[in-house]
């Protein structure tokens, strides 16, 4: 039988009707503002992949570029300024950022209630590209309960967030990094497989086995090209994937959406 594609474009749409919907209800529009630091080129498409999102469902949208060699205070000030701000609803550092800032401490500056990826410990969001997952998985209807899950990666805005979802689930969670001896022992014998890392083709179909789900969240951009970490004859080994590009990306976008509707409220009490 051939694997099920789970579709993050058709989820994310039907989400964002979703959205629209309640946003079109509430008394002010939320608004959503995303700092860059730099050139990065990838984080240039994806600012105006959001931008579009938040334009379809009724989120104001602004953008605050600040140059690679900017000052961490001048950073730290403006995230003051927009923390100050009752319009601002949430705030998006694009990371990465450049090496000379220290990422957490600007991270840190954004209040709790305006942190829309979750990203401080102390937020209570949920960073969106794990939410994406748990909703994808949730709107196939796939149960992670006593299911034995690897997640490769272990990063902040991913991989960590996942492993206590998964949890939360009830399912067994394996956690694997760049130290991990024998990730193939480890896939062979697991009923869902997350890649996290951003590694083409790290998961071949030799290290998949009795038809697993595969969530691939990694995006390796070759020769203009986009990849996931999961080879394509691996994808055909599984039970059911998330394909790249259409899996998790759009899934990513439309929880940032769904989570600056949760900073407004969590604000304006509406
Ligand atoms: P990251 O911060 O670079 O983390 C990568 C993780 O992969 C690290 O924990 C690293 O382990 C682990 N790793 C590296 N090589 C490995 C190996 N050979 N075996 C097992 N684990 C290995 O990256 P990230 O921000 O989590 O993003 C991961 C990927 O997802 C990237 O491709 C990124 O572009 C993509 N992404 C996609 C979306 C989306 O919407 N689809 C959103 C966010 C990110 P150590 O901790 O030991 O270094």
């Amino acid at each position: 039988m051939k694997p099920m594609l789970l579709d993050g474009k058709k989820v994310s749409q039907k989400e964002k009707e979703h959205l629209t919907n309640q946003i079109q209800k509430l008394k002010q529009k939320p608004k959503l503002v995303v700092v860059k630091i730099g050139d990065n080129k990838a984080s240039e498409v994806y600012i105006k992949m959001k931008e579009r999102a938040s334009n379809e469902v009724g989120i104001n949208f602004e953008k605050i570029i600040f140059k690679e060699g900017i000052k961490e205070k001048e950073v730290i000030k403006k995230i003051n300024e927009l923390n100050k701000d009752k319009k601002v609803h949430a705030i998006l550092v694009q990371l990465p950022i450049p090496k000379h800032l220290d990422s957490n401490a600007i991270i840190n500056a954004i209040d709790d209630k305006k942190d829309v990826d979750g990203l401080k410990k102390t937020s209570n969001q949920i960073p969106c590209t794990a939410l994406g997952v748990m909703k994808i998985l949730e709107a196939y209807d796939i149960s992670i309960e006593s299911k034995r899950a690897i997640i490769i990666g272990r990063s902040n805005l991913v991989g960590k967030p996942l492993i206590n979802l998964f949890l939360d689930k009830n399912a067994t969670v394996i956690s694997a990094n760049s130290y991990t001896k024998n990730l193939k022992k480890l896939t062979k014998s697991s009923d869902i497989i997350v890649s996290a890392v951003g590694k083409k083709d790290l998961i071949e179909s030799n290290m998949i086995k009795g038809k697993p789900i595969i969530i691939d969240v990694g995006i390796n951009k070759i020769n203009n090209k986009l990849y996931g970490d999961v080879n394509e004859k691996a994808y055909k080994k599984a039970k059911a994937y998330t394909p790249v590009p259409g899996g998790v990306g759009p899934m990513t976008v439309t929880m940032l959406l769904s989570n600056t509707l949760e900073c407004y409220r969590r604000q304006i009490n509406e």
